[in-house]
């Protein structure tokens, strides 16, 4: 290729290099000759605005200036004008062009003004466009994101700050201005003046921050208390970065952030957390203490219970709960009103704890009723004096508001491990115990009855099984013949209960009915007495074996309201019921309490057609008043008297006794325990015919009855009265 030295240019050289820079620079180019109006511009001048050289050939400066963009031509022709004037050397303008699209383009045009006319006009004026659409739309967008970014900086008050350590020079952003309410045509920052607007407490710690960031290059993020330039004091987070060059600090930057509101929020959410948790400690502390005398209450006296119950098991030792119940404390409450009540209370309080050890536990249980847990005992008459002291610490004179008032207490005791149960089970019988101490006069103590407690619980036990057995029909009638020792005659059966206890066997009613005595179910099992022998008394009657069936009932029984309207409703079951055919036996016993009550009964049964006897007569009461008023028919002699009659000449004098007395009120009379044909013949002697015992038959059931009565009809007299 030929080198052609630059130094030396031709024209034609000068001018393709001129067009070839024109090409690759992309620079349009005008000429305007400004007295036609006539405008001359390459290819670029018309692509930049979307057009060819052809479609724009014949352009005059109007048509260039209606292209503009309204806003911008009254700004070209100011410019343009100063330069025609020579106040500028070059003209130079940034303007938008309609595109032949129909958008606009922005173009930098220059130009300068090359001759004039002779009357110094302007003539010709050269000049070049560039296309600066893409350089004009970065710029905007740039516009648009620092205001943005201005904009969330103030929203989220968060500032930013520099300082070059070369130069010296601070820079604060808008926001930092803002955030110490200044702005920076009214202040000049100085490292200095930032540091003094914070508070003396901050103010050590910025310093101290800055110089390690200077020195040492270690950066830091701090919240401290600052001062705005109009003296408002304001939370300020600022951050420290530094930029090291040659192991020096050369470039420090950092936010600067507001943080006033968080702060405020913060310390809000401080102060209700705290209180939260003074509200919280409150309630734990209500949960496991009584309010007025800030003594462990019952939920805390559960837990210390249990405690030192383990305790004493590990170490073979005792507990005593004693159970602590203010006497006559209601009077006091109801008659000085509850804060003397209240105010007696908390002193009572102070003055039992005063008596205890340290280790043990005084709670208030409710009301007047405190618990006195004593802990640790060898054994449990160690804790004797110890609740002795507080019955006398009690049993006293309290002086509440000027009055004087006298109480006690009464104090129930149990003693873990003997009495073996549970806390809640322990507060129990320790309160049975202190209501037996009340019972008993006030004033004193009364210690848990851990044996009346097992034989109560058994009894409940036993009382349960009995009523069980009743729906399970373990029950049986057996039936024991009475007889006519002349005539031989068989004049009644004594119906008998039975339990066919599924593992103890038969069980005659000596193990049964002193459990069930007073209890409900001594009335049930009685109505099932009662039923059961009617039904049986149905059955011999629709056999063919007319006997009457005596049934025993109990006092109880007798004298419950219902009696004799139930055993009316029991009796017109059976319209085939023949009068005289049931007999009720009654015990001769004090448990009749009510005689005329009972005499009623007797005297309404006797019209529905049932009998009375009244049995053991002479074993116990031996009232002739029972005698007297007690409309029974037959008197059934206690058979201890029979049996002995052969040995004993008392019990035979007895005998004679109530046979003649039975004569004076009108009674026949059967006499029990005939065991020996002896026995039949010394009762004949004595005047009784009828009789019954085990020389004549013992107790059976049903299934054996008639059998028995088949026999007892051809067997021989049972007092041989041929002689
Ligand atoms: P009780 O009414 O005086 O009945 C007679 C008791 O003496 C029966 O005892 C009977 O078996 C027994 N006995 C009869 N003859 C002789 C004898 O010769 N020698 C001896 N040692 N004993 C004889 P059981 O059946 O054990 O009844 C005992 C008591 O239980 C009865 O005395 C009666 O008071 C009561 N009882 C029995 N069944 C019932 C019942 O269904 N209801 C009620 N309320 N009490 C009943
Ligand atoms: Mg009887
Ligand atoms: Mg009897």
């Amino acid at each position: 290729m030929e080198n052609k030295p630059l130094s030396s240019p031709s024209r034609q050289d000068d001018r393709e290099r001129l067009e070839l820079i024109i090409k690759a620079t992309g620079v349009g180019i005008w000429d305007w000759q400004i007295l036609t109006g006539e405008l001359s511009f390459n290819e670029r001048w018309a692509d930049i605005i979307g057009y060819s050289v052809d479609e724009l050939h014949s352009v005059q400066f109007e048509t260039w200036a209606s292209n503009l963009h309204p806003s911008d031509l009254e700004k070209a022709k100011q410019l343009l004008q100063q330069h025609f004037n020579g106040e500028t050397d070059v003209y130079e303008v940034e303007v938008r062009m309609l595109h032949k699209l129909g958008h606009y383009v922005w173009v930098f045009a220059s130009g300068k003004l090359i001759e004039r006319d002779a009357s110094g006009q302007p003539k010709r004026m050269i000049g070049l466009h560039l296309d600066i659409t893409e350089r004009k739309q970065y710029e905007e967008r740039l516009i648009v994101s620092s205001q943005l970014l201005n904009e969330s900086q103030e929203v989220a008050k968060l500032g930013g700050w520099e300082l070059n350590l070369v130069t010296g020079l601070l820079f604060w952003t808008d926001e930092t201005y803002r955030i110490h309410e200044t702005s920076p045509d009214k202040f000049d920052p100085t490292v200095d003046a930032g540091v003094g607007f914070f508070l003396p407490e901050s103010q050590v710690i910025i310093s101290d921050a800055l110089d390690k960031a200077i020195n040492q290059g270690i950066g830091y993020d701090l919240e401290l208390e600052t001062y705005t330039t109009k003296g408002n004091k304001i939370d300020v987070r600022t951050t420290c970065t530094v930029e090291m060059k040659d192991g020096k600090a050369i470039r420090l930057a950092g936010i600067f952030q507001d943080i006033t509101e968080q702060k405020h929020v913060l310390r809000k959410l401080e102060k209700i957390n705290l209180d939260l948790e003074d509200a919280n400690s409150a309630l734990q502390l209500s949960a496991h203490y009584d309010s007025l005398t800030e003594l462990p209450n019952r939920n805390l006296l559960t837990d210390r219970m249990q405690q030192a119950m383990s305790r004493c098991l590990r170490s073979q030792r005792s507990v005593a709960v004693a159970f602590i119940d203010l006497d006559n404390f209601k009077e006091i409450n109801d008659k000085y009103g509850h804060s003397v009540g209240d105010a007696l209370l908390k002193q009572v309080a102070k003055d039992i704890q005063a008596e205890m050890r340290s280790g043990d536990t005084l709670s208030r249980f409710g009301g007047d009723e405190f618990i006195a847990l004593i802990d640790d005992l060898d054994s449990p008459s160690d804790s004797d004096e110890i609740i002795d002291r507080i019955l006398n610490a009690i049993s006293t004179t309290f002086e509440v508001e000027g009055k004087l008032l006298s109480i006690s207490a009464s104090i129930g005791v149990t003693y873990f491990p003997f009495d073996n149960c549970p806390p809640d089970q322990l507060l129990r019988h320790a309160d049975q115990a202190m209501y037996i101490a009340k019972q008993h006069g006030k004033n004193q103590r009364h210690t848990f009855d851990i044996e009346h407690d097992v034989a109560t619980k058994q009894h409940a036990e036993e009382l349960k099984r009995i009523g069980l057995a009743l729906t399970q029909n373990e029950f049986e009638l057996f039936y024991q013949p009475q007889v006519n020792l002349i005539t031989h005659r068989v004049v009644g059966v004594e119906a008998l209960i039975r339990w066919h206890h599924p593992e103890r066997g038969l069980l005659s009613p000596y193990y049964f009915l002193p459990v069930i005595e007073n209890d409900v179910l001594e009335v049930d099992l009685g109505r099932w007495v009662i039923q059961a022998a009617l039904r049986q008394l149905h059955a011999w009657s629709s056999a063919g074996i007319e006997i009457p069936v005596s049934v025993n009932i109990s006092p109880m029984h007798l004298q419950h309201p219902r009696f004799t309207s139930e055993l009316a409703d029991m009796l017109s079951q059976y319209p085939d019921f023949k009068p005289n055919s049931l007999h009720l036996e009654i015990l001769e016993s004090s448990a009749l309490k009510d005689i005329t009550q009972a005499s009623k009964v007797i005297e309404s049964c006797g019209t529905m057609g049932v009998l009375f006897s009244i049995d053991d007569f002479g074993a116990g009461y031996s009232s002739l008043t029972y005698l007297k008023r007690l409309p029974a028919k037959y008197l059934k002699i206690d058979q201890s008297f029979v049996i002995d009659m052969l040995k004993d000449m008392d019990d035979r004098a007895i005998i004679q006794g109530i046979i003649e007395l039975a004569k004076v009120f009108n009674l026949r009379v059967i006499a029990e325990g005939v065991e020996t044909p002896d026995h039949a013949e010394q009762l004949l002697s004595l005047g009784a015919t009828l009789a019954q015992g085990y020389g004549i038959a013992k107790p059976m059931p049903v299934s054996e009855f008639s059998s028995w009565l088949a026999a007892w009809k051809t067997a021989p007299l049972l007092v041989d009265r041929s002689e």
